[in-house]
């Protein structure tokens, strides 16, 4: 049985960007793919706190991760869809350090997100920072993960789960992990022409992160509906006067574009001729703030009506069978590299 494997960092409030590029993808891909697929949806805690957060907001902050996974449509009663958290499943912190041991400084210190980040957080910059694209490797390659949903940014860690994973089959001339597919085979198994970025509200260049600290930058999946259609309205866009879809020229209007279409479950192309001539920024911001203020109107709700007794119901479940299957390949690991016999 094939694993498709997904997470999302439980540090801030995710935003509209990991909605569209995380957990819809991840939730149309189980719904297609559950009845012959592992598919197994992890909330990386661990990787919360590699750039500074409020401690004291964790241990809530991921358990509202795992009512998003299950508002946002993830069917927990399918025997093959798990839910679990990283820091429950100590294999994921043990094979992490085996996985270090088998990654060069120089090809860690080629990941352009620890630059990015280290700019933003240039007075905290942790040695965890550095490290966790191998952290990130350890939660793949333990559950011989196929295939990995993704936004764009993540390819690059992904790539480097592939090399870690050829490197150690190589030297242990067996096949411990399975390596991930490329990131071509990724695209084309989300249904996808090229990886998902959903742009910052304000500076439609850069990816919307929810770890910025500008508010207005990002919908956050918790904001006040008419707060967020209000952000859209006053979202960046251009001088152009036309609503088309141009990435480099017009950034801000394709982000809009992008939104509409994938908040409604439309081709792009479609949303593209509807407005496709038209020179209205004014209709078309309403048009996607609406759209945005009645989803989280609905998401907010669904996850009202989830309980935290539920949601550690899911979880305990979840990480029985993570614990199970992990700690075979952690032994399968520990025997390569002559720990035991
Ligand atoms: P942070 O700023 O804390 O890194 P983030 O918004 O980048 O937050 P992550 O937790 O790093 O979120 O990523 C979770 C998932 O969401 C990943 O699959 C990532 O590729 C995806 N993702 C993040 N931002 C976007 C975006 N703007 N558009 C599409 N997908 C995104
Ligand atoms: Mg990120």
């Amino acid at each position: 049985m094939q694993t498709i494997l997904t997470g999302i960092r439980a540090n801030e409030e995710p935003t509209l960007g990991n909605f569209i590029g995380a957990y819809k993808t991840m939730i149309n891909l189980a719904n297609e793919h559950a009845a012959d697929s592992r598919v197994n949806m992890f909330v990386p805690d661990l990787h919360s706190f590699t750039t500074p957060i409020d401690h004291s907001k964790l241990y809530a902050q991921v358990i509202k991760g795992v009512k998003y996974y299950i508002a946002a449509g993830l069917d927990i009663n399918n025997p093959n869809i798990h839910i679990y958290r990283q820091s429950h499943v100590p294999a994921h912190s043990e094979l992490a350090w085996i996985l270090d041991c088998f990654t060069y400084f120089g090809e860690a210190s080629r990941m352009t997100q620890f630059k990015e980040k280290s700019e933003e957080h240039a007075d905290a910059i942790t040695v965890g920072l550095f490290n966790y694209p191998i952290l990130m490797a350890a939660d793949i390659l333990l559950y011989d993960a196929k295939y990995i949903p993704l936004g764009e940014d993540q390819f690059q860690h992904l790539e480097l789960a592939r090399d870690i994973a050829t490197r150690m089959n190589n030297k242990f001339d067996r096949e411990l992990f399975t390596v991930p597919a490329s990131e071509a085979e990724q695209v084309k198994f989300m249904h996808l022409e090229k990886g998902l970025r959903i742009r910052s509200l304000t500076e439609p260049t850069k990816k919307m992160s929810k770890s910025s600290t500008n508010e207005k930058s990002k919908i956050s999946l918790s904001d006040d509906p008419e707060v967020a259609a209000k952000k859209i309205m006053s979202a960046t866009t251009d001088n152009e006067g036309v609503i088309r879809f141009d990435m480099v020229n017009q950034p801000g209007v394709s982000n809009l574009l992008t939104i509409e279409a994938m908040m409604t479950d439309r081709d792009i192309q479609d949303v593209i001729a509807d407005w496709a001539g038209q020179t209205s920024y004014g209709d078309l911001k309403r048009k996607v703030a609406e759209t945005v203020k009645n989803f989280l109107s609905d998401f907010q709700a669904k996850v009202a009506a989830i309980s935290d007794e539920e949601a550690e119901a899911v979880l305990a479940k979840g990480e029985t069978y993570a614990n199970e299957v992990s700690k075979q390949k952690l032994a399968e690991v520990q025997r390569a590299v002559g720990l035991i016999r």
